[in-house]
């Protein structure tokens, strides 16, 4: 679960940057000037979002501050300012990337992705999926809370990974029994709503509706 710090004084603007950004499964929290996130760099989140022009202290000296106190925490520069000063600037002052405004919401989440896939990605070249407050890992095939690791068995996770690879879809009983035994299975609903009742068990924090008479959905936070 990766906790992103957007800083823009903005209230519009940021508010549609929370959305898309949490819309990525990711922990948002948005600040309005840049005194309130000085207080907040100490809380070490996986990415900062810097807008450079702020009400009380420019987005510089925020930088500056990030850095001494996180060095390795990666950061995206936005300015509305003469761009390629800010740009030049702010990449010596060691901000990884850098968007000029006005840009798409999109743009920013693309950046976003490449900056924590690029910081955080596991040497093992493992991928994860992130279900708040859970991480999934693919390719090891383990789910972490925290740092607790969530044992489950075979099925629990396939289940999982086809829930979390259609997050937001309803799935048909019957859809997760193809995908989840395989086609020649001859079982019942029965199966697939136990199967889903010990994983709500084991992850009591995940967001599993119950579609009746159809199926289940997970949705994201
Ligand atoms: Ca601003």
């Amino acid at each position: 679960m990766f906790r992103v710090f957007l800083v823009e004084d903005e209230v519009n603007l940021s508010n549609i940057l929370v959305s898309y950004l949490e819309k990525e499964g990711w922990e948002v929290r948005s600040f309005n000037d840049g005194q309130s996130a000085l207080r907040a760099i100490h809380e070490h989140p996986h990415l900062w979002i810097l807008d450079i022009m702020l009400p009380d202290i420019d987005g510089y000296q925020l930088l500056r501050s990030i850095k001494e106190a996180s060095p390795d925490v990666p950061v995206i520069f936005i300015s509305a300012r003469d761009a390629d000063l800010d740009r030049i600037i702010g990449l010596e002052m060691g901000s990884d990337d850098y968007l000029a405004k006005p840009f798409l919401p999109r743009e920013l989440v693309i950046r976003a992705h490449r900056l924590l896939e690029r910081v955080y990605r596991p040497k093992s070249g493992s991928s994860l999926i992130s279900l708040h407050p859970y991480v999934l890992d693919e390719d090891r095939r383990m789910v972490l809370k925290g740092r607790d690791e969530i044992e489950l068995t075979s099925k629990e996770f396939d289940l999982l990974l086809y829930f979390a690879r259609n997050r937001g879809q309803a799935l048909s009983r019957e859809q997760i029994i193809n995908h989840v035994w395989g086609g020649d299975y001859v079982g019942s609903d029965r199966s697939v709503d136990d199967l889903v009742r010990r994983l709500r068990k084991k992850m009591p924090d995940l967001r599993i509706e119950t579609i009746y008479g159809f199926g289940y959905r997970m949705t994201v936070k």
